[in-house]
């Protein structure tokens, strides 16, 4: 049998920590196969696509910029999980035994996991607040839908909250996503449970945290997305009044570990992936 293809698709994609960790689970479970990084241009992602099966590429993650493109190219051309539907993206690709293009997305179901395994924290009746509006925050409360009671969001960009707004009202009742300005962190986060970081703040190590510390109590849920880093300033003001806090690793892996499933139908090793992932992370430091 010849070598399987895999990889992911970026714009630019050469920083991406996915090859060591889908690498180091193929490797684990004896597979033939290769996890490589393609940098393709916007106008390009078509094509690329369109040639999967000529390529002999089997499987792909889609990254910046490319996820809303390779949703509306699979709509057309293939087929696509309810996931990607109501997020409106795909990040994950595979490539069917009868040549048939099919979209997953798997952010939203690999930061579930991770909530719920790494953190403790099962959000269905409780109060989250979103900080951020952008992809990852989109992915994230399209997964919880209306799970929570109730989804405070904040972010500086206002278009980006009307886009999430409205998107979010296709598929859910709107009265549970409330938009908070920056006059009104404090009282959305006196009520909330959980707190997720989801802008880039605290991706360079001399950032500050994106939430001030005295607006954080004892006993708040914490979850930073930020995963090139071991810890940031948001997880570290927040673990010293006792919050529980964590960084996005886990949501890397998981997304990560159910696209791994998706297109081997193996159990993906997730703590060899996890080891691999964290080697990684430590290398670029
Ligand atoms: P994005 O699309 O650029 O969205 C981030 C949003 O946050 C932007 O609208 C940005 O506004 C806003 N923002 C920046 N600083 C802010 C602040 N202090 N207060 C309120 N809003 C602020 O980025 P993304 O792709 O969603 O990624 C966000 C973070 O999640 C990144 O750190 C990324 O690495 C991480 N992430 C992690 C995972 C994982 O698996 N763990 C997966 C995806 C993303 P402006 O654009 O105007 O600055």
């Amino acid at each position: 049998m010849t070598k399987k293809i895999y990889g992911i698709v970026g714009h630019p994609v050469e920083h991406s920590l996915s090859p060591a960790m889908q690498n180091a689970a193929f490797d684990a479970l004896g597979i033939d196969a290769e996890y490589l990084l393609y940098d393709i241009e916007p106008d390009h992602l078509g094509y690329f696509l369109k040639d999967l099966a000529h390529n002999k590429i089997s499987g792909l993650n889609i990254t910046i910029p490319h996820k809303i493109k390779a949703k509306d190219y699979i709509e057309s051309a293939g087929s696509l999980d309810q996931n990607a539907v109501r997020l409106g993206a795909v990040n994950t690709v595979k490539l069917s035994e009868d040549g048939k293009l099919c979209g997953f997305n798997t952010d939203g179901p690999g930061f579930y996991r991770s909530l719920v395994e790494d953190l403790k924290f099962e959000p269905e009746g409780k109060e989250i607040f979103v900080l951020g509006a952008g992809g990852a925050a989109t992915a994230i409360i399209m997964y919880l839908g209306n799970g929570p009671k109730k989804i405070s969001v904040s972010d500086v960009d206002n278009d980006k909250i009307k886009d999430l707004k409205n998107h979010y009202k296709k598929y859910y009742d709107e009265a549970r996503l409330s938009i908070v300005d920056s006059g009104g962190l404090k009282t959305a986060l006196s009520t909330s449970s959980l707190l997720v970081n989801a802008t880039p703040v605290g991706m360079k190590e001399s950032d500050p945290s994106p939430i001030g510390k005295d607006l954080l109590r004892s006993g708040l849920y914490v979850y930073d997305l930020v995963y090139n880093r071991p810890f940031t300033r948001l997880v570290k003001d927040a673990s010293e009044i006792k919050c529980h806090a964590i960084t996005g690793l886990g949501m890397l892996l998981y997304q990560g570990a159910i696209a791994f499933e998706i297109w081997t139908d193996k159990k993906a090793p997730v703590s060899v992936m996890k080891r691999a992932l964290k080697e990684a992370i430590k290398k670029r430091l």
